[in-house]
């Protein structure tokens, strides 16, 4: 190779551009999930060869910190050397068994551990977010016998059938309604409210609460680039569902053990009644669960009559690098030092925008944050909608060029992970100031 051994200009290069038009003829998009197109950013993406901590490597020679965090699993930074053993030990072991073993039992009593609203109560694994959520609304209509669900406009429960109505980011960016594909009669029964308005919630409550069976919710809104509830808003939404006997539904895929040990409803003190889980839970791999009640939990099968399965359910390798991760967690306890580095990193690139007259309003809740190219403030996703996104993929472009590695979308969370240490957030902090100059300066 006659390319140097690194530089920061993380743009797609010769190679990640002829391995995109490669993987364009057989991939729908060149994508295995749309967002990683970089549609709404304009460029080609870089392909990723190979990360460590806050830093990956691209395939055309370029080394970037990354604010993707695989968006979201990586809040050890990725390839933490105790997870990455644990997965070796596992795989040497078997892939797979499809058959019980004592390793998901540590993690589901760690989980009911951890999590406040699974104390006491029972949790189930899957493979992924998208297949929690899904599951989860099954088990509440099951349990309550109604049919009917809200969810919230712009906020992202997965890709189910049911949940693509008002998704947020994916979707928003590519400005698809929902999805084509989804019968309209599968959609009938998911209601749409916005975000923290919680007179919408009780209007449909009063309307229907009867044929409500469950609310779900992001509790920190991550979908729409980070959006956290207005203070007395979790609260609310408690007690009205609790009223109405509605099943409340915190989808923690994000949050989870993100935001505190026990996540967003330990952060608000708020008690859902089930708890949808995914992200980190899997330390990288695919892994999701949803739990709560346990009267609620009782109604799977094979104890109740409401069916979910999965061939690769509490499969052993997932469930190493999940417990691996979780154990990291309990024993450093990172959340106050991932606020306090987090805080510093979005002061700095607030100060950075005022400093060149660009449009800023930062939203930040612990580790997740975002920078919304707009001086109003962003409390939904109709104020999300509001940034300039052209500006956002003028900046994008410039941080990328910078050796820094953002969500290719405004509408997106950025995270940071116990990896992007001090160098790492000046560095970031450098790039970003030249990047909003270059920005300012061509608007
Ligand atoms: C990522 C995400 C999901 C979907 O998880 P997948 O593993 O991608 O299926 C669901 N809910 C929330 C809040 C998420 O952030």
């Amino acid at each position: 190779m006659s390319k140097p051994d690194h530089h920061h200009d993380g743009r797609a290069g010769t190679r990640s551009r002829e391995l995109f038009a490669a993987a364009s003829k057989v991939i729908p998009g060149g994508v295995n999930s749309p967002v990683r197109a970089f549609k709404s950013v304009g460029g080609d993406p870089p392909f990723v060869r190979r990360a460590n901590g806050c830093r990956i490597w691209t395939e055309d020679g370029a080394e970037l910190i990354d604010y993707v965090g695989t968006w979201g699993p990586a809040i050890l930074g990725h390839a933490h050397p105790e997870v990455v053993e644990a997965v070796q030990r596992a795989a040497r072991d078997g892939l797979s068994f499809g058959a019980p073993t004592a390793a998901e039992v540590e993690i589901a009593e760690l989980l009911c551990e951890m999590v406040p609203s699974l104390r006491g109560g029972m949790v189930r694994l899957c493979n992924s977010g998208t297949e929690a959520t899904m599951s989860a609304l099954r088990v509440a209509r099951g349990f309550t016998g109604r049919d009917k669900i809200i969810k919230m406009d712009g906020a992202y429960h997965g890709h189910a059938d049911v949940l693509l109505v008002a998704p947020g980011s994916g979707a928003a960016t590519l400005g698809i309604p929902g999805s084509a594909g989804v019968p309209e009669l599968v959609v009938v029964d998911t209601l749409v409210a916005a975000w923290n308005d919680i007179g919408a919630v009780q209007a449909l409550i009063e309307q229907q609460g009867e044929a409500i069976a469950a609310i779900i919710i992001e509790p920190v809104v991550g979908n729409m680039g980070c959006v956290p509830p207005r203070p007395g808003y979790l609260q609310a939404l408690r007690e009205l569902t609790e009223r109405a006997g509605i099943v409340l539904i915190f989808d923690e895929v994000m949050t989870g053990f993100r935001l505190a040990r026990g996540g967003a409803q330990e952060l608000y003190g708020i008690t859902p009644d089930l708890t949808t889980l995914g992200k980190i839970i899997g330390g990288g791999m695919p892994v999701g669960a949803y739990g709560g009640r346990r009267d609620i939990m009782e109604r799977v099968a094979p104890v109740g009559n409401v069916y979910q399965a999965g061939t690769l359910s509490g499969n052993p390798v997932a469930v190493a690098a999940g417990l691996a991760t979780l154990r990291i967690l309990e024993r450093e306890r990172p959340w106050p030092e991932l606020d306090r580095r987090a805080q510093r990193l979005c002061d700095g690139l607030a100060e950075r925008a005022s400093k060149h007259a660009l449009p800023w309003t930062g939203t930040r809740v612990g580790s997740m944050f975002t920078g919304f190219f707009q001086h109003g403030e962003v409390w939904n996703y109709e104020d999300a909608k509001r940034s300039d996104t052209r500006l956002f993929g003028a900046y994008f472009r410039e941080m990328l060029a910078a050796g820094i590695y953002l969500a290719p979308s405004q509408f997106e969370a950025g995270f940071l992970s116990i990896a992007h240490d001090d160098a790492a957030i000046a560095s970031t902090l450098d790039a970003a100031d030249r990047a909003m100059a270059a920005v300012a300066a061509a608007r």
